[in-house]
């Protein structure tokens, strides 16, 4: 496919996908800071990305702004554009590009288990698949998110005297888990750090139930202690979270099945939560695609670029700098 080439620049209408430089043109799969940056003169991306893309960056980051419906084609000159939900954070899309007879979709960031802070994945059937591989390695099988939930809740009985301290990524992250307490019954106020205030305020302006949160203030620490407290992980060891009373450190990322990561952290209780496919869900979501040409981005490639080659399907590795979920804040 000679229209669209490894930077992910689609020739005929001249635009790039979550481009890392400024530049003219560029198409937006979703808010996180490895893909959505400002300083773009046009950007096309879902409503809510956009809005995601001003509380984060402020309402002139970009140029102008077209916001783009899920499942409305956009045809600009001979190339339609199409966004599906990717199933990875509020108003994530995958975008899929139709051409001359032949259909491309670039996936972003996503996962396809359900997550009720987001629009459900949907699988689009295509020629060539651009993939993410964030946990590109048969050892990352994800346990249900409502077990590690529930893992938590127990600590939380087990040890009333102390506080919960997670750590979680301030967009998407912290939002879902939230979400994933109260469906577990958890009712108790849950504190955030002020980081995670203007997101959570967006995600309950479009209906995602977070019930009752207050913001985490060390002068209420008496309050906090046996509660939950929620903060970006950057914020876990820094002098501010020292001064909860006796502080359980938790963090929710698809990360925590490395064992030494956790514990380099500091990372008392690991929750493996994650937002992006894991291993099974990426060969599987591959092979439903129907697609024969695979292109794998964004962190382990090799794996599966081989797992491809056994499987009879033509695949490359893109190597895209300045793409990492560590990155987030
Ligand atoms: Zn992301
Ligand atoms: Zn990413």
């Amino acid at each position: 496919m000679h229209w669209i080439n490894h930077e992910l620049y689609i020739a005929p209408i001249g635009a790039y996908i979550d481009p890392i430089k400024p530049v003219d043109k560029a198409i937006i799969t979703h808010g996180h800071a490895d893909h959505a940056r400002p300083g773009h003169r046009k950007v096309l991306a879902s409503p809510q990305t956009i809005e995601i893309m001003k509380i984060r960056y402020g309402e002139n980051c970009a140029g102008s702004f077209q916001p783009l419906e899920f499942g409305e084609p956009l045809r600009v000159s001979d190339v339609t554009i199409t966004l599906h939900p990717a199933g990875h954070i509020l108003g994530s899309a995958q975008i899929l590009l139709e051409h001359k007879g032949q259909k491309a979709v670039v996936t972003g960031d996503y996962k396809t288990i359900r997550d009720n802070s987001t629009q459900p994945f949907e699988l689009i059937e295509c020629d060539l698949f651009v993939t993410e591989a964030t946990f590109g390695l048969p050892v990352f099988q994800h346990p249900l998110p409502q077990t590690e939930i529930s893992k938590l809740l127990f600590s939380i009985s087990e040890q009333p005297e102390r506080t919960h301290l997670i750590g979680v990524y301030a967009l998407g992250k912290a939002q879902r888990v939230i979400g994933l307490l109260r469906e577990a019954g958890y009712d108790r106020p849950i504190f955030i750090h002020g980081a995670l205030e203007k997101l959570c305020d967006y995600y309950a302006s479009e209906g995602i139930n977070l019930g009752m949160l207050r913001k985490a203030l060390v002068q209420d620490k008496e309050a906090m202690q046996g509660g939950i407290v929620m903060a970006p992980p950057s914020a876990l060891r820094d002098r501010w979270s020292r001064r909860l009373l006796d502080p359980l450190i938790c963090q929710a990322s698809g990360w925590m099945t490395i064992k030494q990561r956790a514990k380099r952290n500091g990372v008392e209780l690991p929750l493996i939560i994650s937002d992006h496919a894991d291993w099974n869900e990426l060969t599987s979501t591959i092979e439903a695609t129907g697609a024969e040409n695979i292109w794998v981005t964004h962190g382990r490639e090799d794996a599966l670029v081989h797992w491809c080659g056994i499987t009879g399907k033509k695949a490359e590795p893109l190597s895209i700098q300045g793409r990492d979920e560590e990155l987030e804040t």
